[in-house]
Order: C-alpha cells, then structure tokens, then sequence
C-alpha cells in the first residue's frame, strides 16, 4: 500500500459492518462544534444516522436531523414552490447579477465551501460577514491591540495543572470538552489526574465540569459583565499590588488572593473563555484583562490561554477570507479590491442602513435559523435539516460536512484542520458545486 493509501485509510477507516438493516461506521469525525471530536461511532438505517458511541446530545439530534431531512426538505424552492436545482441557481445568479452591494453573511460552512463563495464575492463584490463576527470580535480587537498567549487542545489535555474558565460553562457551546480534554482516561505530563484543578470564575459550571471522583469545581461567581472589574482586581493581587476595598463586584478580594496563589503555584495555568458567551457591553474588556494577566503570569511561571471557537465554521471561513483577502470578516469586495471595516460591515447594520440590496444566507452546519430579519431579497444555502421558509426568494438544500459531503475544518484551538468523510450520500450539492453554479450564470450572461 502507497503512503497515501495508507493515511486515507487512517482518515476514512469507516463502515465496519454490515447487515441487511444496519450499517456501522466508526471514527466519524463530528463537525457541529469546534472539537471536532473524531472517535463517534454512528449506526445507519435506511439512510438515517444514529449516534451509539462517543458522541453527545448536540451531535445526536443533528446527525438524525440532516440524514432524516424529508424529500421535501432536500427540494430547493424558489418562493416556496420546489424547483430543480438548474432553476434555483439560475434564480439566485439573477438576484446577484441585480444587487449593487450584495451581502454573504451567516457563512456556516468549511474551507472547500469558503473557497466557492469567495470566487463569488469577488465576481459580485459583496461584503462578507460571518454569523458568529461579532463574539469573535472580542477576541480580535484584543489580539489586534494587545496580542496573547495561546495554546492547544493537546497541551491542555497533557499539561495543565490549573484550568481556570472565564464566563462560561463551555458544555453548553462545546458539550464534551470536560470529557476529552479536563478529565481523560490518561494524560501524558499529569500522572495523577484527580490533582487537576478547576476554578470557574463568573457563571457557574455545570454537571459535566466535576472530576470523575465526583469533585465539583471552585466557583468564584460573578455577573459576566462584572468580570473585566474582578479580573483587573486579581491582575492587580497577581501582581502583589493593594486594593482599597475588600470586595470587588460582589467578590471577596479574599477568594482574589486564593486564586492569584493558585496561579503562582501552578506548573502550567490555562484561562478559557468561550467569546459567545461574554455577550455584554465592551466584552472586549475582559479579553484584554486576560491578555495582560497571561502576560503577568508568563513573566513569573507558565500559562497560556484558549478562546475557544470554531463552531459553524468560524475558524474555517474566517481562515480562507484571510488567506485570499488578507484580512478577517466584515471585508468588503465592492471596490474591486479588499475593504476591512469591523463597523462598517456587520450585517445588521448593512441590512439596517438599507446599504446590503441582496443576501447571500450560508449555514450547513447547524440547522438552527440564525438569519436576520430583511425585506431584501434573500437566497438561502442551508443544511436540509433546517425549517424551509417559504417566503425567501430561493432557497437551496445543500450537504452538510461530516454528513452527506466530504470537508475540511479548523479545529476550536485553530491549530488544524480537519477532514471530514461523506458518511451517507443523499445527492444534495456542495456549498461549492452551488457557488460555482451560480458564478458561472453570471459570468455567461
Ligand atoms: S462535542 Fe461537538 S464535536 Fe464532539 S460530538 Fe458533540 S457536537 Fe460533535
């Protein structure tokens, strides 16, 4: 066997069993938040998945729900009415052809898909946003200003000692990373992995946080939007410097100390925060507080920390934006060149403006319907597990990665991509072969 035959094998070592009713396929690799977990195990009957091994509830549903999409739902609908798909593109390529400013937003797709809807954008010179644009600016704001310290999920999993969560229980946004990366089987620099210490500081954590010995973590709570005060506050203690007061925000300068000593002790300390959920007033703030306190920490011992994303292909898209354009979301192709303007471009406010006159919806990887309110109008590529809404101009079924078409991803740590196999074929096209189709309407009219 060549050394490629031997990594598809690797990557593609699926379908173990048959029977005349079931099919098995194993090392799925799960693309419906930024894990990537890549060890499930789904059974397939009559063309729908179940998930029997290794997955979580998120994954369950949305596994049942795209293979188990009716033939209906799989018709793309040009106002309601189903139409083939020839007819679809064609009407899309008309609303296109038609928009001074079109807007390719929501953008829930991976790298191959990313890639057929820029050649796109730069055809129609739309402005491209993606769904999850504005929590990810709480991270890049920061790293634009101030830089950090990141790391992975490996080193998390072999290394960490100390992990303290910020704003978030994370299950709620990535359900089983208390599982594969807090409290593995084994790890490879923690020998004793009940020694491992986990503080949550803000919203408080939940079941699936304890330790295996049933060990519940330390909660400092705090409102969210007090967290850029109390982590200034611990910055400050860290830093041996006094405070004036004894409690900030409702927390003990007391329970400050506690965790500044933990940090001070700890081989390898970890913050994590999850950017969706610090959804308040100049987020931004409690970015930069960690940043400078990551900062603080390395000057005397080790840390490092993990935003964690890359769910509906945040990562992915934003990477080949960046790769083609040199720049993240919110960029605009209007002016032949590329424009970045983080104000400028954020889909409600273009929508709101009146400036965006068509939109370009894309969301294959979670059915959920996170699509602004317009009058423009609308074409839609959406997983076929998704509502059908028949007052959108058109709207197009498409395969989901890691489903019913073969992708690529970037992972939650933005460290790699990767790839996902077609589990089932259901004969839907690809976010591509759908951009593709409509850029060459354009490009013969
Ligand atoms: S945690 Fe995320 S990647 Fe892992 S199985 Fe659940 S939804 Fe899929």
């Amino acid at each position: 066997m060549t050394v490629s035959g031997d990594l598809k094998q690797l990557y593609y070592s699926e379908t173990l069993a048959h029977n005349s009713m079931t099919t098995t396929h194993t090392s799925v690799c799960c693309g419906f938040c930024g894990l990537l977990c890549d060890d499930l195990t789904l059974e397939e009957q009559g063309g729908v998945l179940q998930v029997t091994a290794a997955g979580c509830a998120r994954a369950s549903s949305a596994f049942a729900r795209v293979s188990g999409a009716t033939d209906a739902q799989r018709s793309p609908r040009i106002k309601g009415h189903p139409t083939d798909l020839p007819t679809a593109i064609a009407a899309a390529a008309k609303i296109l052809a038609g928009s001074q400013l079109p807007l390719f937003a929501g953008l829930g797709t991976d790298i191959h898909g990313m890639r057929g809807l820029m050649d796109l954008a730069d055809h129609c010179g739309a402005v491209l946003d993606h769904m999850n644009a504005t929590a990810k600016f709480r991270n890049i704001l920061t790293v634009q200003g101030y830089g950090w310290v990141t790391t992975t999920f490996s080193e998390v999993r072999n290394r960490a000692d100390l992990i303290v969560v910020m704003g978030s229980d994370v299950a709620s946004r990535f359900p089983r990373f208390y599982e594969r990366l807090v409290w593995p089987a084994e790890a490879l620099f923690v020998p004793d992995l009940s020694q491992r210490k986990i503080v949550s500081v803000g919203t408080a954590q939940t079941a699936a946080a304890q330790s295996p010995e049933g060990v519940t973590p330390h909660h400092i709570p705090c409102g969210n939007a007090d967290l850029p005060d109390v982590l200034a506050a611990l910055r400050a203690r860290f830093n041996g410097q006094g405070l004036a007061v004894t409690e900030v925000a409702g927390v003990p300068v007391s329970a400050l100390d506690e965790l500044a000593q933990q940090i001070r002790e700890a081989q390898y300390a970890v913050l994590v925060w999850v950017a969706p959920d610090l959804d308040f007033p100049q987020a931004e703030l409690t970015t930069q507080m960690i940043a400078g306190l990551l900062g603080d920490i390395n000057q005397k011992t080790r840390a490092a920390g993990l935003p964690l994303g890359g769910n509906d292909g945040d990562f992915s898209a934003d990477a080949v934006l960046i790769w083609q354009s040199g720049f993240p979301f919110r960029t605009s192709l209007a002016s032949g060149k590329p424009d970045y303007n983080p104000h400028l471009y954020d889909t409600e406010g273009l929508l709101e403006r009146d400036e965006a006159d068509a939109l370009l919806w894309v969301s294959s990887l979670d059915s959920r319907d996170a699509r602004p309110e317009t009058k423009v109008p609308t074409v839609v590529l959406a997983d076929a597990g998704m509502p059908v809404d028949d007052d959108v101009a058109v709207w197009i079924p498409v395969a989901t990665p890691g489903v019913d078409c073969e992708g690529h991803l970037f992972r939650g740590d933005k460290i790699l991509a990767l790839p996902l196999r077609a589990v089932i074929d259901t004969g839907l096209p690809t976010i591509k072969v759908v951009a593709q189709g409509i850029l060459k309407q354009l490009e013969s009219a």
